[in-house]
């Protein structure tokens, strides 16, 4: 039946790297993307090439974004003059910074860690991308607009909690202040998920 080399074994393959997908559900996945609409499929195939092709990670902010121009390094909020530096707002994931872009209210700029950690792993670098931050925060104490404030924007989950409890650790020794996310937001709940009104509550309450 399956052969190696088939190209629908190609794809179960690929497709089960992606999160959330077992080999099961890619094999099901693969079976049902032969069937579709041959148009549909060609569109998507277009998409990722060209996904692959102008998405860039923002080297201040580590946020996926469309270039504009070729190599453009920053995403547009770094690349935005009138946002203000001196807050960081860090999150855990792209998607949650969207959330939080949505409300309109935050000025500021974001650090996307790109994952949680969770008690398991014990490699700490190998669940979320803290160092750059880390640097940037100590570079920036010299500069003539050092970093004022991080905010910490994650899930009120144990992870999240986990998370926030290494970052202010780590960022201890260098005496900046460091905020969380407020009441309003139940425990339990995820920033991607949260509502307009409940984020725009949580910025403000933060402490
Ligand atoms: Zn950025």
């Amino acid at each position: 039946m399956d052969n190696k080399n088939s190209l629908i074994t190609k794809l179960t393959n690929l497709l089960s790297k992606l999160p959330n997908i077992g080999p099961r559900q890619a094999r099901r996945l693969s079976y049902f993307l032969a069937r579709y609409n041959p148009k549909i499929l060609d569109e998507i195939a277009k998409l990722f090439w060209d996904i692959s092709k102008q998405i860039g990670i923002c080297e201040n902010c580590n946020f996926i974004f469309e270039r504009e121009i070729k190599n453009q390094k920053l995403c547009p909020i770094c690349g935005d003059t009138k946002r203000k530096h001196k807050f960081i707002c860090v999150v855990e994931k792209d998607t949650d910074l969207i959330s939080i872009e949505k409300t309109g209210k935050y000025k500021g700029v974001y650090y996307v860690l790109g994952g949680l950690l969770n008690s398991f792993e014990n490699d700490i670098d190998k669940s979320i991308n803290l160092k750059p931050l880390i640097i940037k925060i100590k570079e920036s104490i010299h500069k003539k607009e050092p970093i004022e404030e991080i905010i910490l924007a994650l899930n009120f989950t144990s992870e999240g909690y986990l998370t926030a409890n290494e970052i202010k650790n780590q960022l201890k020794p260098y005496g900046i202040k460091i905020t969380q996310l407020g009441i309003g937001l139940p425990i339990g709940s995820e920033v991607e998920f949260a509502d307009t009104e409940t984020l725009i509550e949580a910025f403000k309450n933060r402490s």
